[in-house]
């Protein structure tokens, strides 16, 4: 089968991989110059290159473990303790074990206890159908109280949702909270997080090499601009340049960039796929010749921060660099996109001096802002009804993105497992079960 494949991010790369492997032969189209997408690599003029976005592995992300021991990866895979913590009116406080919780200043004893017992209730928690349904805020106010739901959780979720969270689904946080207890490992709940050697960017450069070894097609620098439907089926995909033609297509693109390249699709399933809302994102990356902060992660509950954390990571391949990730998400309608990278630079690294003090200019020697419209969609309340299906209504067409793994949260660990889901759908051509599964 000639299967064409938009959109060359890890989805995209690892379903086209796992299609190759099954005999099938596939082409991918990427509009970048480059495979990865969220996962991409920024290269720098003097020759370094660092993650795009800062991505860790978890001690519990099975599937991204075994899909670098597939690739022969498995010995660059590294894992070490990490240090997590809060910045509290310009103030830093750990967070990186249970005496660090047992001690947190921020929120009382008695709040300290329920915050707990909601992270242990949420870990035990099996049935979470039921909190698709409920909105985020009622679910942590019922469970944490009023008083730790403004002191801790307000700003963090102010902060993921840019400020929209009203119709979020407590299973964000469920989900949240049980990807994040992978973190914490042994009686003292160290946190500890794994990197690839060579980043993220390895494991995308090992896929495309068994790809085009097995006879796969990587077209770059290739932007779909129509997906072609005729008589309840696709098969033919335009380009700028030139016109594809497949037996199957899976667009492995964010929904809303899928439903502007279908046009002549059923103004019902259109509206289907307008009710999926996605998180942009504004992220500047500094490679500095100094270490900044001794925590991996700092979580920011300041409202009048431009940015939400502060993730700072030695370099993986050069220790003499440290790489901060400064990210701020941006509601669907926030108006940060159009904002220039000078006056992003002048208002993050004066808010980042107040938080230390110490920072200096000349420690800089790279600084980018990478912006991206779809990095993550929103998982609203009564999703269940809204997800959009793998297997659309048109026979050969399927979609493949993070708003089909809920309840899961939108990772690298989900996307390569839904990227096995849809493999599997494509080879059968048609549709098993989508049934979402309960981590
Ligand atoms: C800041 C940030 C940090 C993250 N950190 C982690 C982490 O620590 N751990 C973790 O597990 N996950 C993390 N994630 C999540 C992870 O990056 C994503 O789940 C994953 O990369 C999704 O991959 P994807 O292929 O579905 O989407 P994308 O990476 O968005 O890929 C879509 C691709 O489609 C291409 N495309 C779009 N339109 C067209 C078109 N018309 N024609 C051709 N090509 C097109 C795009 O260029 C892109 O390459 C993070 C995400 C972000 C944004």
């Amino acid at each position: 089968m000639r299967v064409g494949i938009i959109g060359g991010g890890l989805m995209g790369t690892t379903i086209a991989w796992l299609l190759t492997q099954a005999g099938h032969q596939v082409t991918i189209i990427e509009q970048g110059n480059d495979l990865g997408g969220l996962n991409g690599d920024l290269d720098f003029e003097d020759g370094l290159t660092v993650a795009r976005y800062q991505h860790a592995i978890l001690p519990t992300d099975q599937a991204v473990q075994d899909l670098c021991a597939r690739l022969g990866l498995q010995d660059d895979l590294i894992f070490q303790n990490a240090r997590t913590g809060f910045v509290h009116e310009r103030q830093i406080y750990p967070m990186t074990n249970i005496r660090d919780f047992l001690v947190f200043p921020l929120i009382n004893l008695r709040d300290r206890f329920r915050l707990g017992n909601t992270i242990i209730q949420a870990r035990n928690r099996k049935d979470w159908l039921v909190l698709d349904s409920i909105p985020v805020r009622q679910w942590l106010v019922n469970m944490c109280g009023q008083s730790a739901f403004e002191q801790i959780w307000r700003p963090l979720l102010e902060a993921k949702f840019d400020g929209v969270y009203d119709q979020v689904a407590a299973t964000y946080v469920w989900a949240w909270l049980n990807r994040m207890s992978g973190i914490r490992q042994g009686p003292t709940m160290q946190g500890t997080i794994g990197y690839l050697r060579g980043g993220h960017g390895s494991l995308i450069q090992k896929l495309a090499e068994a790809i085009t070894d097995a006879g796969g097609q990587i077209l770059l620098n290739t932007r779909v601009r129509e997906i072609e439907l005729v008589n309840g089926h696709a098969g033919r995909v335009r380009t700028f340049d030139t016109t594809l033609d497949f037996d199957a297509v899976v667009a492995a693109i964010a929904t809303p960039t899928f439903s502007r390249l279908i046009p002549s699709a059923e103004s019902s399933y259109l509206r289907r796929l307008e009710s999926s809302t996605y998180l942009g994102l504004i992220c500047p990356v500094m490679v500095l010749n100094h270490p900044l902060s001794p925590y991996w992660t700092l979580n920011l509950t300041d409202a009048e921060s431009p940015f939400s954390t502060v993730i700072s990571t030695p370099h993986p391949v050069n220790p003499n660099y440290h790489v901060v990730y400064l990210p701020r998400y941006t509601a669907p309608d926030n108006d940060w996109m159009g904002v220039s990278d000078d006056e992003i630079r002048e208002a993050w690294l004066a808010h980042l001096k107040l938080i230390f003090p110490a920072f200096n200019e000349s420690w800089i020697e790279h600084f980018a802002v990478s912006r991206s419209r779809y990095v993550e969609p929103i998982f609203n309340i009564h999703m269940l009804e809204t997800m959009p299906a793998v297997q659309t209504p048109y026979a050969g067409l399927y979609l493949a993105n993070t708003a089909q793994v809920y309840p899961d949260l939108p990772t690298s660990e989900s996307a390569i497992v839904h990227a096995g889901r849809v493999a599997q759908i494509v080879r059968q051509g048609k549709p098993v079960s989508e049934r979402v599964t309960v981590p």
